[in-house]
């Protein structure tokens, strides 16, 4: 038997990608003719995790694809605590940059903390100093966290406008889930934080016009939680095994969400697929971070 049509509107993050880096880009070009400024972007990898340098060079290809000044900075494993900090502030201290992100997760035995504080907040373009999160949550300007204000940039695209919706984030990470609520909390919706003591997480999230999902546990929004034309955003990425036995024995893998998409996706009224929805918003978020860091730099924002 065919399967029946899903009803939900697809939030393509292909399409909201390109769209958001061809604006950057016409930006940057007119920073660069008006003003002389070319943002700048540094990453920093330390050690050879192979998800991470994949991350690392689509974030430098795209940068210098905008027509940005784009400088990747390699360091082995071994490094010193010491000797990455003092790149950070290098890095703090040259003007062609605006932008710096160290990849995170760093190898054992480094501070992350330490390192995200010794960033400057100005150039903090992944959003996760602890200034940028007091002025997110302030509502007064800030670098924002790259994937929530993807999420939110498609939402609002999407769905218009937002205020006065209920929306239910499930988690709570400073990475994605606080930042998520208060992003909707400024967009004026009544915003739900759950987690993992969350007492019956299914009736919580049946009460959502916006459902978002960032919990890394693969599938386990079910269609049944979720309110018939809602709003879904699924964070989430999790590899799985094939479902297919024989792909499955061969080891193969596939990568789904934290939302069971063929349940959500007759239930739904718009909602992202995994992949391609919200992870390909979060580089293209990253190179307008740049851009939004060196005009407030250069006092153009
Ligand atoms: P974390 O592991 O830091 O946080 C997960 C959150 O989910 C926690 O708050 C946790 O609750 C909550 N949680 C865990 N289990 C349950 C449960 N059974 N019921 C309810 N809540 C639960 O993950 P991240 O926020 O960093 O990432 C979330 C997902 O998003 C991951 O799949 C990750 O790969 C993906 N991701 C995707 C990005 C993208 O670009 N698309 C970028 C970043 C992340 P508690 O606090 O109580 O432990």
């Amino acid at each position: 038997m065919a399967d029946i049509a899903p009803a939900a509107k697809i939030i393509d993050g292909k399409v909201y990608a390109e769209r958001l880096r061809e604006q950057v880009a016409r930006e940057v070009t007119r920073l660069r003719a008006d003003y002389n400024l070319q943002p700048g972007l540094a990453v920093v990898l330390v050690g050879d995790d192979a998800a991470s340098q994949i991350y690392v060079r689509s974030k430098g290809e795209h940068s210098l694809a905008v027509g940005m000044h784009s400088v990747t900075h390699r360091l082995p494993a071994d490094v010193s605590q010491v000797e990455l900090l003092r790149l950070v502030g290098e890095l703090n201290a040259d003007p062609a940059i605006h932008g710096i992100l160290v990849q995170l997760p760093l190898p054992k035995g480094f501070d992350e903390q330490a390192v995200i504080a010794a960033i400057s907040p100005d150039k903090d373009v992944d959003g996760l100093h602890v200034v940028n999160a007091g002025r997110l949550a302030n509502g007064v300007p800030a670098l924002t966290p790259c994937t929530p204000l993807g999420c939110m940039i498609m939402l609002r695209e999407a769905v218009g406008d937002l205020s006065g919706l209920r929306a239910v984030v499930v988690g709570r990470s400073v990475l994605v889930g606080r930042p998520i609520a208060q992003l909707l909390l400024q967009a004026d919706c009544t915003v739900t934080i759950a987690h993992s003591r969350t007492r019956d997480l299914p009736a919580v999230c049946r009460e959502a016009d916006i459902l978002v999902a960032a919990v890394g546990r693969p599938r386990m929004i079910r269609g049944d939680w979720i309110k018939p034309g809602a709003a879904v955003i699924d964070v989430g990425i999790n590899r799985v095994p094939f479902d297919d036995p024989i792909k499955a024995a061969a080891g193969r893998t596939k990568v789904v969400g934290d939302v069971h998409y063929k349940e959500a996706s007759q239930v739904a009224g718009w909602i992202t697929p995994v992949p391609g929805g919200v992870g390909l918003m979060t580089v293209a978020v990253l190179l307008q971070n740049t851009v939004t860091a060196a005009k407030r730099i250069a006092g153009l924002d």
